[in-house]
């Protein structure tokens, strides 16, 4: 059985807290790995390491702290097979979707890249007589992040790379359901010249994570994951004193508005609902289509093509759509929620219950599903289901549709199909959700914009990766200086002020 390790001051070190996690293969069901589950102690040590290192990382000039990246950007580039290879083996996707969660990690490096121009403070000459007053941003010192199982490599990178381009040195507590393309990442970033403890990956669960809150060296954590762990993490990260970005799950709503193109819509839909199983963030979940005829032409498109999704494991090459789900619970949460669905009486169109594949009996398979006729009381509705299953809402009037996105407790993502300008721009315009599409359905915004949903999709302000990542790992110093020859007037006791 192989035993996985943490990476620590440029080490893979072997776990000693004697405890692990099992690593599935999704596909087959069995297991492949041991990752091992850091003590207290073990977050420590990393934290030393880390805490020796980064003055020396901060004080290296923006520029050449840009060019490891630089090179890291080629290494990834070197190596995207291999990593998403290694990707689809632990997590399921397919291996074009796991390529794509390495180039959307990698885009963010790219974005990174610029650091020397973002991280440039501002600067006013003559702000009074003979006083200069300038600001820059600087390195909060050791940072740390907690990753979800759902995109192992690009949400380290969205986490890593703005804050080591800042100069800090940054811990990651990846996910113990994928840890190899994390280990990856950290071997490849010090091979891009990143130097030893700058980049640690501690691997573990609650127990690292409660390390990681109680730390005093520690100054940020980023978080994304579900929203239970994203409130936790968010109040106890806060009550210690620490800066916090959380971002958690999502029920993505998609409107089809009658004037849209129903086929196009249909197509939106399957990838959006179907692809990576469903175990996107940015997944729509929920279709909204407007009118009962509408709803009817958008049925008589979507239900052939998922009636032909090709479900298998990821070494099927292209001949398949999507995987496995993560876990064995995983599965069993899915079905169960499907079985309430229909309990509470929406209409099951598709059924993938009981979906099995030649060879793979034991791996965590999920037939597509399709709901009609949910309505906003059911369970199916109301919570992040994380699997193929896709519900469809009828509201009779687009205000209705609104409503529902409007309504739903979580603020992620959230798409309109419709050719009518006013329409989308309206609904951009008043709709209570961070990401919005426009006949796009999964608008997961580009490396330089940021990303983050409203409500309880994220916990805490700035968003991820683009120009926010710059000013969540950095803090902000202001100096007004004056020069002994500018002081004429003595002391004064009022507060100056600008007349
Ligand atoms: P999760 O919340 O189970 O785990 C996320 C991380 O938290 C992991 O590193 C895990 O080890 C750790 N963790 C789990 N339980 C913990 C506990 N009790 N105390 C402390 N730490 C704990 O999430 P997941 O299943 O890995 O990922 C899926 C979820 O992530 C979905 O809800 C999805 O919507 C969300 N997600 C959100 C975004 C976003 O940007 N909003 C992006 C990707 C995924």
């Amino acid at each position: 059985m192989k035993e996985l390790t943490h990476y620590i001051n440029g080490e893979h070190v072997k776990g000693t807290s004697g405890r692990f996690a099992d690593v599935m293969n999704p596909a087959t069901g069995e297991v492949q790995a041991q990752c091992p589950l850091a003590s207290k102690s073990e977050l420590e040590q990393a934290v030393a390491f880390a805490a020796a290192a980064q003055p020396k990382w901060a004080a290296t000039n923006p520029q050449r702290r840009a060019r490891v990246l630089m090179r890291l950007v080629d290494l990834l580039n070197r190596d995207m097979d291999k990593l998403a290879e290694a990707l689809s083996r632990e997590h399921g996707k397919t291996l074009p979707d796991a390529a794509g969660d390495v180039q959307r990690g990698l885009e963010v490096v790219e974005y990174c890249i610029g650091a020397p121009q973002l991280l440039k403070g501002e600067y006013t000459d003559s702000a009074g007589p003979g006083i200069d007053m300038y600001s820059m941003r600087q390195a909060l010192g050791v940072t740390a992040g907690i990753t979800p199982f759902n995109f192992p490599a690009m949400i380290p990178m969205w986490m890593f790379a703005p804050a080591i381009a800042c100069g800090n040195a940054f811990i990651l507590k990846p996910s113990e359901r994928d840890p190899s393309v994390p280990l990856m990442l950290a071997e490849l970033a010090e091979e891009a010249g990143l130097p030893k403890g700058i980049l640690q990956v501690v691997n573990g669960d609650k127990e690292a994570v409660d390390a990681i809150l109680h730390n005093d060296i520690i100054q940020s954590v980023g978080f994304v994951g579900s929203t239970p762990i994203a409130e936790y993490i968010y109040a106890t990260g806060c009550a210690n004193g620490k800066r916090v970005q959380c971002f958690g799950g999502a029920k993505n709503h998609m409107i089809i508005m009658p004037d849209a193109d129903m086929a196009q819509a249909a197509d939106a839909l399957i990838g959006a609902g179907y692809g990576a199983a469903g175990e996107r963030c940015m997944a729509i979940s929920v279709a909204v289509p407007v009118g009962d005829d509408t709803a009817d032409r958008l049925m008589e498109e979507l239900v052939p093509r998922i009636e032909k999704l090709k479900v298998g494991p990821y070494t099927s090459g292209n001949d398949v759509d999507y995987g496995p789900v993560v876990t064995a619970a995983a599965k069993a949460n899915i079905e169960r929620l499907v079985q309430t669905g229909i309990d509470q009486g929406a209409k099951l169109v598709v059924d993938g219950r009981g979906f099995k594949l030649q060879g793979y009996e034991e791996g965590y398979f999920v037939g597509p599903h399709l709901f009609d006729h949910a309505t906003k009381e059911m369970d199916i509705y109301k919570q992040e289901i994380f699997g193929p299953v896709l519900t469809c809402v009828r509201a009779q009037s687009y205000e209705e549709a609104l409503g529902l996105a409007m309504d739903h407790e979580y603020g992620n993502g959230t798409a309109i199909f419709t050719r009518d300008g006013d329409a989308a721009r309206d609904f951009a315009n008043r709709v209570n959700v961070g990401m919005i599409g426009i006949n796009v359905p999964i608008p997961v915004p580009l490396a330089y914009h940021t990303f983050g949903g409203w409500k309880k999709s994220v916990f805490g302000d700035l968003n991820q990766h683009g120009p926010d990542a710059f000013k969540f790992y950095t803090r902000t110093k202001t100096v007004t200086a004056r020069w002994p020859s500018g002081i004429k007037e003595g002391g004064e006791f009022s507060i100056p002020v600008m007349e």
